[in-house]
């Protein structure tokens, strides 16, 4: 197979209709010989010689770098589509393929554009059920920084002169996808997640050094908080089988993607981080398929644009004859967790603090290394080479595989979040993300929670230009009125769990990376509730939800939700807390109770009528009046129940004492007055 590419350009000959055998252009990599990477112009010129030569795909640009360079946006379809409607018109799914976002690790780009050429020819099929998006250099200042591969990618195989893992801004953009702050993040959320929003992403990377026995490894999306379907399905059912393809027909092993714990005795086989702030872990969040590719840093360039390009290929022939079933997990994602918002489904716990779990025992092929006698390492002012050599035998260990995270602390979905009226930057940004976001007309009264006595960590170490603030704290419920013109973010909304990872304060969201550190300390402030707490509230969904549409209408009682916390020291990552439960009282109870007044109502009345009076109407009377004092002990029983077993306040309880006692003896009183009258 390995003579395959070498034969395509005669297969693209023979099958791409009407192109030129000399309009199609070669890669920087294939001219070279492999050895060098292409400049974002080459990119460019690339692709504007594939679009000249007639191949199915649109080019234009995703954005503009701090540096003023374009960031190349393809679009391939055929027949050729320029919107998201078009593409759902034509039942296509889109797949979004993204190169270079760590600008030294090349390979990715040099494959997509092979690809794309052979969306030409050989691959054209592919595009009549996928819509193809490609970046195929995000990161343009980053890939023109070139310098040589020892400085800035010193465990990477070739070729000599890479660019940098930053971009113009110096930030790494692999953990960006929370605050935007790239616009190389802006121009993606705006033009390709809020608007085209691909069942599927591939972000390619190469690894960073560690020593194993593939070709390439991959992973899922990591957060437990992103709807369990679509990533249940790419980590349990779509990367198994590509695993087993590329076996199969490449002879090309990959595996999940990991780093051993201790090198010199391996333990386990460990996967990377559970944080949205990457970028397929955010895809995730947002209900949709994502995968990270890593080629193997140590493979030699050819390889490793061969197995990525090879890897990719059975990714596009797997969605398009899966694209089906991938529609449906996504849209059931959607649907579900609306609905958990909407609190019409039990709502989820979500993280804030996590563990890495296990998968079970597995061999996984490592290679073996010893100490290095001639280390430096260990002596005090001493460098030199590495603690540890290489042999260059692979040893197939029995270790756990470490493929997931799960919650240690966790916290329940609330109904929403409420964002004060000035924060319209928060608002705009959560916009980007394709967040619905509405302002209050007029003033509102809510139960909320509320993060009293908030106890702010700001980390001693800078990192991408912030220092990370842990926030933790009491959590307390009450009423609160917001002002008019405040912001209401719900969690009813597809992308109701990406919601929670963005403004949940305890977990790692923007105010982590300082969104709302202004707000910080007042009354009034981000932390009190009265502005910024999660307003775990929600309100009657069955009553407020019509057509499709979710309005907050102000009559909708609002219900009894609350956190009780066992552990709150999660500062670490992986940390194994204890779990919390989280308990909703739905309003069900509430009109039980009332119906259970009109039953003890009924009994009095049959009682009253059987014993009887001086008249018939008198016995009743006599039980009517019986009854009330009698069901205000019972409504009052109930209120005791609310307060000493569910743990809410007097203040919660006592609207719900006053209906529970009203309904029942209103209808008491009618009785009386109409055997009064009658
Ligand atoms: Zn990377």
């Amino acid at each position: 197979m390995t003579a395959r590419r070498g034969g395509l350009i005669g297969l693209l000959l023979a099958t791409g209709p009407g192109l030129a055998a000399q309009a199609l252009p070669q890669t920087a990599a294939e001219r070279t010989g492999y050895t060098a990477t292409s400049t974002n112009a080459e990119v460019g010129a690339f692709l504007d010689s594939l679009e000249l030569a007639g191949a199915p795909l649109a080019v234009s640009e995703l954005g503009t770098t701090a540096l003023g360079k374009p960031v190349y946006f393809v679009i391939a379809s055929d027949p050729p589509v320029t919107s998201p409607a078009e593409a759902a018109a034509a039942a296509k799914l889109v797949v979004y393929l993204q190169a270079n976002i760590h600008a030294g690790e090349v390979e990715g780009k040099e494959a997509v554009l092979a690809l794309l050429r052979e969306f030409a020819g050989a691959r054209r099929s592919l595009l009549q059920k996928l819509v193809i998006l490609v970046v195929p250099d995000y990161n343009p200042d980053g890939n023109d920084a070139f310098g040589p591969e020892a400085t800035n990618r010193p465990e990477q195989n070739g070729p000599p002169r890479v660019g940098q893992r930053a971009d113009g801004l110096n930030l790494d953009l692999n953990r960006d996808y929370f605050k935007a702050e790239a616009p190389e993040t802006r121009a993606s959320l705006a033009r390709i997640y809020a608007t085209w929003d691909p069942a599927l992403m591939v972000d390619l990377h190469t690894t960073d050094g560690t020593r194993h026995g593939y070709q390439l490894t991959y992973a899922p999306p990591l957060d437990p908080n992103g709807p369990p379907g679509p990533t249940a399905f790419v980590r349990d059912q779509m990367l198994p089988a590509l695993r087993k393809t590329l076996e199969d027909l490449y002879q090309e092993r990959i595996f999940d993607y990991g780093n051993v714990d201790t090198p010199l005795q391996p333990t386990s086989w460990d996967t990377y981080a559970p944080l949205g702030w990457y970028g397929t872990n955010y895809v995730g969040l947002r209900g949709r398929i994502a995968i990270l590719s890593e080629a193997y840093s140590h493979a030699d360039f050819r390889t490793r644009v061969r197995v990525t390009h090879d890897f990719v290929a059975e990714v596009l022939s797997y969605a398009a004859l899966h694209a089906d079933e991938i529609r449906r997990v996504e849209r059931e994602a959607d649907r579900q967790t609306t609905l958990e918002g909407a609190g019409l489904a039990p709502r989820p716990n979500l993280a804030i603090a996590y563990r890495l779990a296990s998968r079970g025992v597995e061999p996984v092929v490592l290679e073996v290394l010893k100490p290095n006698p001639d280390s430096g390492a260990g002596r005090p002012g001493r460098s030199g080479p590495p603690a540890l050599r290489a042999t260059g035998v692979l040893h197939t260990y029995q270790v756990p595989v470490n493929d997931r995270f799960r919650d240690s602390l966790p916290l329940a979905l609330p109904a929403g979040y409420y964002v004060p009226a000035a924060e319209a930057a928060v608002v705009a940004l959560l916009r980007l993300h394709g967040i619905q976001v509405e302002q209050l007309q007029t003033a509102a009264t809510d139960s909320v929670e509320i993060l009293k006595s908030a106890e702010l960590k700001w980390a001693p170490q800078e990192f991408q230009g912030h220092h990370l603030l842990s926030v933790t704290g009491t959590w307390t419920r009450g009423a609160r009125t917001v002002p008019a013109g405040t912001y209401f973010v719900s969690a009813a909304q597809p992308l109701g769990r990406l919601v929670f990872a963005l403004l949940e304060p305890e977990g790692y969201g923007l105010a982590r990376w300082g969104v709302f550190d202004r707000l910080l300390g007042s009354e009034a402030g981000a932390l009190s509730g009265l502005v910024y707490g999660s307003a775990a509230h929600t309100r009657r969904p069955d009553f407020c939800l019509s057509g499709g549409l979710y309005p907050w209408g102000r009559d909708c009682r609002p219900l009894h939700l609350r956190r009780r916390r066992v552990d709150r020291s999660f500062s670490a990552i992986p940390y194994g807390g204890s779990r919390t439960r989280c308990r909703e009282v739905p309003v069900s109870h509430t009109i039980k109770v009332i119906a259970g007044g009109f039953v003890l109502l009924a009994v009095c009345l049959l009682i009253g009528r059987w014993v009887g009076g001086p008249t018939p109407a008198t016995g009743l009377a006599t039980a009517a009046k019986v009854f009330m004092p009698l069901w205000l002990v019972a409504a009052a029983i109930n209120m005791w129940a609310g307060v000493a077993k569910a743990g809410y306040s007097v203040a919660d309880e006592a609207p719900i004492f006053l209906v529970v006692l009203a309904v029942p003896v209103a209808v008491a009183l009618i009785v009386l007055w109409w055997l009064s009258h009658g």
